[in-house]
């Protein structure tokens, strides 16, 4: 069964279709990326995807559930991670601290009050594994504020994995970064991948290749190809909705 399939999704803008009858699954071991000109629609997809977008038709499974019509937290409940939501942060908390909040949020403890948070060692303990070996190891009392754009991708990454989820939707994880810190969150998608089914949205045409199991592309709306590294690369289709724009592909 696939973690998540996505069957004839339809959403309309006024005129605009947004997305135009768009098919997909991400399978278990799957790094599915997700690729298109800018206004394709790829994050029109992933919120509807999590919840923020309600579509006009079609449906969403999670795990063989359908989930069309669930809230934004009942679907993370139900397993489906999501990254770069600035919200979830708390810029004034340090790492170590933001994960273990989000650690307890999926225990269903109840953290109204922060220093109940603070007396519980096993959470620090999780949020400290958590950190270890990640390239915020050394920022673990470092508060948000204080990190680079680059840390806080990291974090945030952080802080969706602390759900555990089935799944894991990203809309472009590499944007703004330089080349180091790229290669630095290639590198843990990489890991994470090997663990989390993912579906990818990015415009870094070298992290898709790097890392992608699968591309589709997406451009007005649709689906117009799928298939392996390889595939998508030699697809005369592909190339032509990028403009010509071969180097893009390369
Ligand atoms: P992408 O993420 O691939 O760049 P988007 O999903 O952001 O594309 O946008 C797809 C199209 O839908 C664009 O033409 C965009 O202008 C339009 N669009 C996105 N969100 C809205 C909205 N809330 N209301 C009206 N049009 C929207
Ligand atoms: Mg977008």
């Amino acid at each position: 069964m696939s973690i998540l399939k996505v069957s004839k999704l339809v959403k309309r803008f006024g005129g605009l279709l947004a997305t135009d009858d768009v098919s997909l699954t991400v399978e278990e071991g799957e790094i599915h990326a997700l690729i298109g000109p800018n206004g394709a629609g790829k994050s029109t997809l992933i919120n509807q995807l999590c919840g923020e977008l309600r579509p006009d038709a079609g449906r969403i499974l999670l795990g063989g559930r359908d989930i069309t019509a669930l809230s934004v937290p009942a679907r993370v409940d139900l397993g489906l991670g999501r990254t770069f939501q600035v919200t979830s942060l708390l810029d004034d908390a340090t790492c170590r601290e933001n994960i273990a909040m989000a650690v307890q949020a999926r225990e269903g403890l109840n953290f109204r009050i922060w220093d109940a948070v603070a007396g519980r060692a096993r959470l620090w303990d999780q949020a400290d594994a958590m950190l270890a070996g990640t390239p915020l190891a050394a920022r673990s009392g470092t508060p948000v504020n204080d990190l680079s754009h680059g840390e806080r991708k990291q974090l945030e990454l952080l802080v969706a994995l602390a759900r555990k989820p089935r799944i894991l939707l990203l809309d472009e994880p590499m944007a703004g970064l330089g080349h180091v810190e790229s290669q630095e969150m290639i590198e843990r998608l990489r890991e994470i991948g090997a663990q989390t089914p993912m579906l990818l949205v990015e415009h870094d045409m070298e992290a898709v290749f790097a890392l992608a199991t699968r591309i589709s592309v997406l451009v007005y709306g649709r689906i117009i190809a799928s298939g392996s590294v390889a595939e998508i690369r030699e697809n005369a289709d592909v190339r032509e909705a990028y403009l010509g724009a071969e180097d893009e592909l390369c």
